[in-house]
């Protein structure tokens, strides 16, 4: 076997390598997303249960509009939610009527994010629906910092 076709042969096998890799990565699904695809929006939500204070949950911020927590499965060193005490399911489904209290959770989110040190910045994250990987009907804003976040996101 010549020099010129061994270097063929290698090229071919880093191009099967990597769209083998490439497929394997499609069929790794992590757990939220494996959530979101079979979540339902349903009337009550384990949030609704958190507001209800049936689950116990320490709550970083709370005002008669919204609360804030710690998310169960941080995906960065800081990673909080910001939710509505009114049990909107998702963004898609709010009301012209909900223009002040979604203002209202990015300001109050924005003040949290300082107190717990984002002075570098953060993301501001609203997964809708099932290909927006949604996984809990009951609005929320994700809070993501104290880590260099990549774009673009998955
Ligand atoms: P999403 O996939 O956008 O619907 O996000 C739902 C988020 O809620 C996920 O990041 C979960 O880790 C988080 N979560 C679910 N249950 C709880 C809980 N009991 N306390 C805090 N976070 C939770």
């Amino acid at each position: 076997m010549g020099t010129l076709h061994l270097v063929y042969k290698k090229f071919l096998g880093g191009l099967q390598t990597r769209r083998n890799f490439s497929v394997t990565k499609s069929l790794i699904m992590s757990d939220e997303e494996a959530k979101a695809q079979t979540a339902v929006p349903t009337e009550d939500t384990i949030f609704g249960k958190i507001l209800r204070k049936e689950i116990p949950c320490n709550f970083i911020y709370e005002d008669d509009k919204c609360v804030a927590f710690n998310d169960v499965n941080p995906q960065a060193p800081v990673h909080f939610l910001v939710i509505p005490r009114k049990p909107i399911p998702q963004l898609s489904k709010a009301e012209d009527e909900d223009k002040d209290l979604l203002g209202h959770m990015l300001l109050a989110g924005k003040k949290v994010a300082a107190e717990v040190g984002l002075e570098n910045g953060f993301r501001v994250v609203i997964n809708d629906g099932k290909e927006g990987c949604q996984s809990v009907y009951h609005l929320h804003l994700h809070f993501l910092g104290k880590r260099q976040l990549k774009w673009p996101p998955g």
